[in-house]
């Protein structure tokens, strides 16, 4: 998840937050202020009810905060690189480079971030039973950090993916199957499942009890079925490219442009009769570039008929695959540096380019013809 704004770094992490963090932030304030205090603390002032409700919200993002960097400092420490956290309407994201290479890594990753909100309620607890009023708005807010962490450590532990618990389970039958696509779909399906749970719980608290937590649970409940489900067919999908070759994807006649070709050339022979947007560029059969449209662009139309596609052409950094590839590979490589297409070198010579449309326009034939 990409943050709306940066708002500091901690041991090299990037704090974010994300614009609906907002309407949580309000929502919390809100029902805090005007419900939960005055409800288990009567006898305040409006202005102390608002002062306590904006600090135990915002002490919320803090608790969720720590809960994140528990798991990035614990993902960093283990080689998977984590460079921001952002906040979000339902919480924290760490923002992974990579998923975790060995179950071990994801079991470690993932059980510290309740672990961290556990003890952290119980240190509030402590606190808030240190002798005293027990009915002051600092004895409030330690008791209620307290609730909300065990809440948090409990919540994040149900073993549904993609919840810390679901990473949990999937690391155990990772572990012991060896299968990770088949470990991430069972978590996934319990994740799902605890989704319909909480949309059914969440209706029927809208109906009987209070409408505004039942629909925040609700929706919480959705977001969880949906994530689950995303995470399964995403790793489906992973599954079926790594069993394709690059191989199987290359055209029976490549088309390629010399670099004496002039850019009018190019135009004239390769854009105006292809579909894609990129061509390589080789001499003697050897890759020495790649010419795409946004390339021509960067060069008048006056100018085309006299400028070699050499001196427009983008000559590193040059993306390529072999045949031998898979093509979940190759999208990961398209995905990683945003670009459109990588070029296939075959036995050390120009192999012609494999697109996003391409991998894309797979997918699609085999799920209209039904094909795996
Ligand atoms: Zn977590």
């Amino acid at each position: 998840m990409k943050a709306s704004f940066k708002l500091f770094r901690i041991a090299g992490i990037t704090i974010g937050i994300h614009y609906t963090w907002i309407f949580a932030l309000i929502f919390f304030s809100w029902t805090l202020a005007m419900v939960y205090f005055p409800v288990s603390y009567p006898g305040w002032s409006t202005a102390a009810y608002w002062l306590t409700g904006i600090i135990a919200a915002l002490l919320i993002f803090v608790s969720v905060l720590l809960h994140e960097l528990a798991h990035s400092l614990v993902a960093n420490a283990r080689g998977i690189p984590v460079h921001s956290i952002t906040l979000f309407l339902l919480g924290g994201a760490s923002n992974l480079e990579e998923e975790p290479q060995k179950p071990a890594a994801e079991f470690a990753m993932a059980i510290v971030g309740p672990t961290t909100s556990l003890v952290i309620a119980v240190i509030f607890w402590g606190l808030s039973r240190l002798p005293g009023d027990a009915t002051t708005p600092l004895a409030a807010i330690l008791s209620y950090m307290a609730i909300i962490n065990m809440y948090l450590g409990i919540f994040n532990l149900l073993p549904g993916f993609p919840l810390d618990g679901g990473r949990v389970l999937r690391s155990i039958i990772w572990g012991s199957t060896g299968n990770l696509a088949r470990a991430t779909d069972i978590a996934g399906m319990v994740g799902q499942i605890f989704g319909w749970i909480f949309i059914g719980l969440g209706l029927f608290l809208m109906i009987s009890v209070s409408f505004v937590s039942g629909l925040w649970i609700a929706f919480i409940g959705w977001f969880l079925n949906s994530s689950a489900d995303a995470s399964r067919k995403e790793i489906t999908l992973r599954e079926r490219l790594s069993h394709v070759k690059v191989r199987e994807l290359m055209k029976p006649d490549i088309s390629t442009i010399s670099p004496e070709a002039t850019v009018g050339e190019l135009v004239r022979d390769i854009f105006r009769k292809q579909q894609g947007r990129a061509v390589p560029v080789c001499r003697d059969g050897q890759l020495v570039g790649i010419a795409t449209i946004t390339d021509v662009k960067k060069i008048s139309q006056d100018k085309w008929t006299v400028t070699p596609v050499s001196q427009i052409m983008t000559v590193e950094p040059l993306y390529t695959v072999s045949p031998e590839d898979n093509l979940h590979a190759a999208l990961a490589m398209i995905a990683k540096n945003d670009i459109n297409q990588v070029l296939i070198i075959d036995q050390g010579k120009c192999g012609g380019l494999l697109s996003r449309a391409d991998i894309i326009r797979l997918i699609q034939m085999n799920r209209e013809l039904g094909l795996k």
